[in-house]
């Protein structure tokens, strides 16, 4: 017996005790990590009466292998209809029709958010004097931007058309010899990201959001996304949050609306991260910034993601690291990443009872040294262990 997740009229999710969730379990060391965060997914849910009924999906080179499709319409089915997902890292297949099958499902389901939030767990190896000041949470836009990608390639017919069409109506000159990719950025794009992000810090006791932007080069694009988003605060969160220009710096109570350029961006979240709570920016800056932040804490073995659309109730979490390949079947690399991908996954769905519990759990684990290669290299008298003998360490201190 097990019950489907589905989205209110009231536009929050309704989640059951035994929901059913399918997930992909991951090419090359999605074999090692899947079943080893699963072990503790389901045990701390267990621990607050709930069970997950897994169901599995397939993607990725397992996919191609056994069924000849990279992305099978079943699984794209299956996400569509049980609105909430989990997967492993999958090959991006190498020429061929399909980019990339993470920015496929993106699409797909129009997934308009990537979440990314970065923070520190006490004892985890990092390259900075002070990563406790780290806690952001990256609400990256997921749709448009260079993303789009609206790219014709140097040397072809479309780029010479395209290069004589932007002369002729627009003036603009452009070599020859140029790719040309274009740049979309929408009020549509922006607000709803923009919208997630202030919601999210207001629910969760956020103190600010930062839009994150390239306006000062790009005013129509970038400059635009940062106009909207104040816009936005002025329209549909007026009584929650205030943007800087309309409360001199000083919101009281409110969340604080606050904007920032890229490149200082990238530079302050190293000097002043504790300046940085919830952030909200355009697709590219996004890329850039999540993996910047999640280098001081620890770096990709364990940050975890979420590809959101908050309007449907289309959710899928997943590893933000790729298929490590070289390891694949060792039992060697760290389940950090998608497990916690899971706890992000539960504290959407409300459960974060659980959530808490593993965090909990991982953080008494790293305390008692007691972790996977990537951390034992990095510490001092740390005892190595497998990537199952890290979940089961965890599962124990649940
Ligand atoms: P990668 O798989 O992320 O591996 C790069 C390095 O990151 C590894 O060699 C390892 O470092 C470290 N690493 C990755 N996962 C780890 C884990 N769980 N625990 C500890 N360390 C970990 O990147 P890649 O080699 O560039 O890409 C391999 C394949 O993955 C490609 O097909 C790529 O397209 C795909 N990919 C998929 C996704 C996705 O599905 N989300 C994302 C990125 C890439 P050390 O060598 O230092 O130990």
């Amino acid at each position: 017996m097990s019950a489907m997740i589905t989205m209110g009229a009231d536009g929050t999710l309704h989640v059951p005790d035994d929901p059913v969730i399918p997930f992909i379990q991951g090419d090359g060391t999605g074999i090692d990590i899947w079943p080893a965060a699963r072990s503790v997914l389901d045990a701390a849910a267990a621990r607050h009466g709930r069970t997950i009924a897994w169901k599995e999906v397939l993607a990725g080179q397992r996919a191609y292998d056994e069924t000849g499709d990279w992305l099978p319409q079943e699984t794209v089915a299956a996400f569509r209809e049980h609105l909430i997902g989990i997967k492993g890292p999958l090959t991006t297949p190498v020429g061929g029709g399909i980019r990339s099958l993470n920015v496929a499902l993106r699409q797909v389901l129009d997934l308009y958010v990537c979440l990314r939030p970065v923070r520190w767990f006490q004892g985890v190896p990092s390259p900075v004097k002070h990563p406790e000041k780290v806690d952001m949470v990256i609400f990256r836009e997921n749709t448009e931007d260079i993303y789009a990608g609206l790219e014709v390639e140097q040397g072809t017919p479309e780029a010479k058309r395209l290069i004589e069409l932007l002369l002729d109506e627009m003036g603009w000159k452009i070599r020859p010899d140029s790719g040309v990719g274009i740049k979309p950025v929408s009020v549509t794009g922006s607000k709803r990201l923009v919208r997630a992000a202030i919601a999210y810090a207001v629910e969760r006791g956020r103190r600010s959001v930062t839009l994150v932007h390239k306006g000062n080069i790009m005013k129509y694009t970038e400059g635009a996304f940062r106009n909207w988003g104040y816009e936005l605060t002025r329209e549909e969160f007026a009584d929650v949050a205030v943007g800087w220009d309309d409360c001199g710096g000083d919101p009281g109570d409110r969340v604080l609306v606050k904007d920032a350029i890229a490149d200082i961006t990238l530079q302050q979240v190293l000097t002043r991260p504790d300046d940085f709570d919830v952030i909200a920016t355009t697709n590219l800056n996004g890329d850039y910034l999540s993996d910047a932040v999640a280098a001081q804490v620890g770096g990709i073995g364990i940050a975890p993601g979420g590809n959101i659309n908050y309007v449907t109730g289309h959710g899928i979490f997943e590893a933000t690291h790729g298929t490590a390949p070289k390891y694949a079947g060792q039992d060697k690399v760290n389940p950090g990443s998608v497990l916690l991908s899971g706890v992000l996954m539960f504290e959407h769905l409300g459960w974060t009872d659980a959530a808490a519990d593993i965090v909990r759990a991982l953080e008494a684990t790293i305390a008692e040294r007691i972790v996977t290669y990537d951390f034992a290299r990095l510490m001092d008298d740390a005892t190595e262990v497998k990537c199952s003998e890290f979940a089961a360490a965890i599962v124990d201190r649940l």
